[in-house]
């Protein structure tokens, strides 16, 4: 029997680890089209090439949420075993998750199933934290990470077609083969929608509830820091936020921002000036180990070590992550295709990926049965 031909949307970390999860059961013949790939010069339409990123669920009480995040994090740990091929992708650190305007309920909500759990005494809080939690977790080097990602998809048998989709009708009426004049056009059996902020845009889904959430950041080099600190929202602009994540390849990344409907693509330099000066007030050692004794670590030591600054757009939805299903009439109306949806994941892209695909697989197999 010929397997079923599906067309995955989009190739930041949900398109791919979707795209890998349906694959990879060998009952499908997936094809990504998307316009931007790993390995891409970043910009503005492909936020998984600017996160952190670390694993520290948001889930805040949501159990279902939680269910996704969990199973990510299940799978990243393996995959980050010691002495594994996708060990580089991953660093396994201490992290700590600090408030000056909460309380430790506040802190431990949505962590308390993490690896070394337990809540901060008074007396390890530094500056002005009032409560904090400190767990074992892992942090995601994105850009290899995406490569990793990419390569497994295309050594399972996927293809990929780079292309701008303006209308879903493209892909539902000729499949991925409408971007490609060199083949012949192809049916499709269903087309996955992970095409992230770029849904606002797309021609017959047109999703207004999705928005950009900007985040600035700066990476440094500082591979002698190798532990994690986040402060939630800082003062009265809840847009500025406070954290550091060192990736295994010795580069760190520090922020940051939550711009909320900011589609502003640059670096703002005000704003690099926050992000290292809150950097330096949370961890002084980021200015480097061979200070002279007695100088105060300040900005300008931080210069030197810094490869860029820059920002990206987290694709934020109302009312969070869109799954479920449509059947759209194709050919005038002579036959639908069903169109399964996996975009809006604001922040947690990256820690929910493996629980979203897990999803989508599960609503693939129940429009296949329905149908
Ligand atoms: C500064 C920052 C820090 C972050 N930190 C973390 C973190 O610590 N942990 C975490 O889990 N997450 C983090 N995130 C969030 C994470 O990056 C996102 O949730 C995730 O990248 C979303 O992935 P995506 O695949 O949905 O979208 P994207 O990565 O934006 O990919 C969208 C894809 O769709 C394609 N596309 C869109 N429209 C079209 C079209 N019309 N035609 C063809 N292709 C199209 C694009 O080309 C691209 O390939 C962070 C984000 C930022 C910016």
């Amino acid at each position: 029997m010929s397997r079923k031909h599906i067309v995955v949307l989009g190739a930041g970390v949900i398109g791919l680890t979707t795209a890998i999860k349906i694959q990879e059961t060998g009952q499908y013949q997936v094809t990504i089209v998307a316009e931007t790939l790993p390995g891409d010069a970043k910009g503005p339409g492909y936020a998984s090439q600017w996160a952190g990123a670390v694993h520290m669920s948001f889930s805040r009480g949501d159990s279902d949420q939680q269910k996704l995040d969990m199973e990510t994090f299940d799978v990243m740990w393996d995959l980050s075993q010691s002495g594994g091929l996708e060990e580089s992708c991953f660093l396994r650190v201490t992290k700590r998750f600090l408030t000056a305007n909460g309380t430790d309920d506040d802190c431990a909500l949505g962590l308390t199933q993490m690896p070394d759990f337990r809540v901060l005494e008074k007396k390890e809080l530094p500056g002005d934290a009032t409560n904090g939690v400190s767990f074992t977790t892992l942090t995601i080097d994105t850009p290899i990470y995406l490569h990793y990602l990419h390569a497994r998809f295309l050594a399972s048998g996927g293809s990929i077609v780079r292309a701008k989709v303006q209308h879903i009708n493209q892909i539902l009426e000729g499949g991925a083969e409408v971007f490609d004049i060199s083949k012949p056009l192809r049916s499709v059996d269903a087309v996955i929608v992970c095409s992230g902020l770029g849904t606002r845009f797309l021609g017959g889904i047109e999703d207004k509830d999705v928005f950009p959430i900007r985040g600035q950041t700066v990476l440094l080099r500082a591979p002698w820091i190798r532990h994690s600190l986040a402060f939630d929202v800082v003062g009265p602009d809840p847009s500025l936020c406070r954290y550091f994540i060192p990736r295994r390849s010795g580069n760190v990344i520090i922020g940051g921002t939550m711009g909320v409907d900011d589609w502003f693509p640059r670096a703002r330099p005000e704003t690099t000036q926050y992000i290292l000066k809150e950097a330096l007030i949370l961890c002084p050692e980021l200015a480097g180990t061979d200070l002279p004794p007695g100088h105060i670590p300040s900005v300008e030591d931080l210069y030197p070590n810094i490869i860029e600054e820059g920002c990206g757009l987290r694709p934020g939805r109302k009312g969070g992550i869109r799954f479920g299903f449509d059947l759209f009439p194709v050919n005038d109306a002579r036959k639908t295709v069903p169109v399964v949806y996996n975009y809006g994941h604001g922040g947690y892209g990256f820690q929910s990926s493996w629980g979203c695909a897990s999803v989508v697989l599960r609503n693939l197999t129940q429009v296949f049965h329905h149908a």
